[in-house]
């Protein structure tokens, strides 16, 4: 098993060997400081996308490994470990990629794992910063917590080709397990988007409005990389679905098997991504609008005001006019003096938490339960 492998392979990362080598597990430098720091190194990054369902028995132990090695090559990027696997989005120096996937491919359960290469790497300077790995109770926050749930029990898989087989059937109900403010500015032809704001509370929420009285029809479901289909798939076969297939590798493999290819691609607009790009560009097709001003845009941005953060779309215009603010109020805050922003912040924390699902009644242009429903919603719910 590789968790005991682990502890004789990796236990030279003690505290006292990280004092004596002066190593550093974390990183300690600011936004600006980090950029300045990217620019000077030069790296021509790739992003890349994988997950791996594993036993870990030593998960803070495999990320001090795993931060380390990636530190040596300059991977940035966002990781979570948890007992139950490996979830990573990160960015690599091209000229290190083959070393980072040798060394990747050296651990057990990720030998020869699948790397979703981006679409699209033009969309911001820096995916990344810097390199965060963080041990998790679970690498998907999914709220599962049921017993006799086998996970490894999953749908059939699909690649592009028996994807677009598939979902030309009319007997196929086709659903985007992402959340609102992704599926709002990229999806597949004639999927459900479900209004969630999570993936925890997508599951009963798809099976109540969905799913219920359909047993019998193919499901398909795709996600951005697959990882959270992964356990839905099981899931709703848990639950009694039986034609449970889902995307291999998700919109990013998909997209890409399309372009080498040639296949007829059935995804439009942009692919929303969990970095610095927010999203990379799939089709030319703008399919959703500014939320202040309500002209075509796909550019997703966090308010300006540290204290509110919300994430949603603005076009060029209003990004000028109210310097990358949400609202008026927002917009006042940014030009008091930095003392009176944060003493205004003070007990505020929860307001943000709130707003960072993308929801504000200060967005007038904002997408919500009254969309005009597609044709496969209508024909479910009649
Ligand atoms: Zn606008
Ligand atoms: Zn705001």
């Amino acid at each position: 098993m590789f968790f005991e492998n682990c502890l004789i392979n990796f236990n030279f990362v003690t505290p006292n060997y990280l004092k004596q080598h002066s190593m550093q597990l974390w990183n300690t430098l600011n936004k600006e400081e980090l950029e300045m720091h990217l620019r000077e190194v030069g790296h021509k990054y790739v992003t890349i996308s994988f997950y791996q369902y594993a036993k870990i028995a030593n998960p803070r132990l495999f990320r001090d490994h795993l931060f380390l090695s990636w530190s040596k090559l300059d991977v940035v990027g966002r990781t979570y470990v948890a007992k139950e696997g490996i979830n990573a989005q990160i960015a690599v120096p091209t000229e290190n990629l083959g070393q980072f996937r040798e060394e990747l491919y050296q651990i057990e359960f990720l030998e020869g794992i699948r790397l979703n290469f981006a679409v699209d790497d033009s969309e911001a300077e820096f995916p990344f910063l810097k390199l965060k790995i963080k041990v998790r109770d679970k690498i998907l926050a999914d709220g599962l917590n049921d017993e006799t749930f086998d996970v490894t029990n999953k749908g059939k898989h699909l690649n592009a080709e028996e994807f677009n087989k598939l979902t030309d059937d009319p007997n196929t109900i086709l659903i985007d397990f992402r959340n609102h403010y992704e599926s709002e500015v990229g999806h597949f032809k004639g999927a459900i988007l479900p209004d969630v704001d999570t993936f925890r509370e997508s599951l009963p929420f798809i099976e109540e409005t969905y799913l219920k009285g359909n047993e019998d029809k193919n499901l398909v479901m795709y996600c951005t990389g697959g990882i959270r289909c992964e356990k839905a798939s099981a899931w709703f076969k848990h639950r009694g679905f039986n034609n449970v297939h889902q995307l291999e590798g998700g919109i990013i493999k998909y997209a890409n098997d399309c372009k080498e290819k040639g296949l007829d691609n059935k995804f439009i607009g942009k692919n929303f991504v969990f970095d610095e790009r927010r999203g990379e560009r799939v089709t030319e097709d703008i399919i959703s609008v500014c939320h202040q001003c309500g002209s075509p845009a796909d550019t997703h941005t966090n308010c300006k005001n540290d204290a509110c953060h919300l994430l949603f779309i603005q076009c060029e215009i209003c990004k000028h006019e109210m310097e990358n603010c949400c609202s008026n109020e927002c917009l006042e805050m940014i030009h008091l003096p930095e003392a009176e922003q944060k003493e205004r912040r003070k007990g505020l924390n929860n307001s943000n938490k709130i707003f960072k699902k993308g929801r504000s009644s200060q967005l007038k242009f904002k997408a919500n339960n009254e969309k005009p429903l597609s044709l496969i919603e209508q024909s479910i719910q009649k």
